[in-house]
């Protein structure tokens, strides 16, 4: 079935829904969609790297009515007693709480394979006993790891470069063995380098682009990883949304206990891409200078190439990409310049 068809059928029979992560980039994102559509919407997050403002964005761009289906629950998937307290009378999971970045699982593994694999043990567990319908959680792309074939197809990964990775790799083995032990339908989003409004531009550990728009509308120095020929399928949060609701409801058989590319299934380099941005900013306000970029040293633990080949999501979930790079990145900017700017 079709994405607007969903959506509307979802309005007129509303489900109870739980997100974790809420407070974060993806998770805030699914929540405003959801609260939109009159769903009733639980949120968990212990804040470690989301924020109270993202709440209250969603609050701000939504009706009155919508925001009081929402409630929201500050605790950490790494407690099973949240777990299971949060999933009681929820009909379907969104678990997107994590500790994302593969640099940080380099400096930390232990702290990254705390929130991701135990706090996702807790919570498809808590979610199994409480009989949720659905689990959706956020995989990855780094679970190809050093596999050079373009574009990626999910039954073929290859080894794991980073503990970030193996975490993600952990929850695809576990969505398989409760699928098998118990029945219970999950279901794995593996993102490819997801970008939109709400992601977090500060901090060492922030993903390329906001923290490359931020940088150029603060006259900021901005640097490249690497040679800038490093490329990604860069894909705009709205197909990301789209996929973890189609997720949700899909009554596919078929398609439960499998882990989907999720992505729009190009590929750009980030020479092009810091180009691309260069010249929209410099479009939209003239008076913008922004130097060129520095380059420094390849990143541990990154792949060289990315793209996927998001058929099986295409057949089996109706997922259908609405945006590709171009269209997400004017988007993104746009509200990056009314969020920062407007912010001075
Ligand atoms: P984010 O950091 O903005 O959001 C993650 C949220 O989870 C934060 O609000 C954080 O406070 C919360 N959280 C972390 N650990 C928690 C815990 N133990 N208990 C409760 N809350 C916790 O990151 P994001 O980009 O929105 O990522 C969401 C998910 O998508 C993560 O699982 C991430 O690994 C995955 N992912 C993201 C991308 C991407 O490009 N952004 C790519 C691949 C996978």
């Amino acid at each position: 079935m079709k994405f607007n068809k969903i959506k509307e059928e979802l309005k007129s029979n509303p489900k109870t829904w739980l997100v974790t992560g809420c407070a974060g980039f993806i998770g805030s994102n699914l929540i405003e969609t959801l609260l939109k559509l009159n769903q009733k919407v639980v949120g968990l997050d212990n804040f470690s790297t989301g924020y109270q403002y993202n709440l209250d964005h969603v609050e701000n761009s939504i009706l009155k009515d919508q925001w009081s289906n929402f409630s929201f629950i500050k605790g950490d998937i790494s407690d099973y007693e949240t777990c299971l307290n949060s999933t009681k009378n929820v009909d379907i999971v969104l678990n997107q709480a994590a500790l994302g970045s593969v640099p940080r699982s380099i400096d930390n593994p232990v702290i990254s394979n705390n929130s991701n694999v135990t706090g996702f043990l807790n919570m498809i567990t808590a979610a199994k006993e409480n009989s949720v319908k659905r689990f959706v959680y956020a995989s990855s792309s780094s679970v190809y790891g050093d596999s050079q074939e373009l574009p990626k197809v999910e039954t073929r990964t290859g080894n794991l470069l980073s503990p970030y990775a193996v975490t993600k790799y952990v929850n695809e083995l576990y969505m398989d063995v409760f699928y098998k032990c118990y029945g219970f339908e999950s279901i794995g989003l593996r993102y490819f380098n997801v970008f939109g409004k709400r992601q977090d531009p500060n901090g060492a550990y922030a993903a390329v682009m906001p923290k490359w728009i931020s940088a150029m509308l603060n006259g900021e120095d901005v640097y490249i990883n690497g040679d800038g020929e490093t490329s990604r399928d860069f894909t705009y949060i709205d197909n990301v949304v789209q996929a973890n609701i189609m997720a949700g409801v899909t009554t596919n058989t078929e398609a439960f206990a499998k882990a989907y590319n999720t992505a729009a299934g190009g590929r750009e380099t980030l020479n092009n891409l810091f180009a691309a941005i260069k010249n929209s900013l410099e479009e939209n306000l003239p008076e913008l200078k922004i130097k060129d970029a520095i380059y420094r040293d390849f990143r541990a633990g990154d792949i060289r190439h990315s793209n996927a080949n998001i058929d099986q999501a295409k057949t089996l979930l109706g997922y259908e990409p609405t945006h590709n790079l171009e269209e997400g990145l004017q988007e993104s900017l746009a509200w990056y310049i009314n969020d920062i700017k407007g912010s001075k």
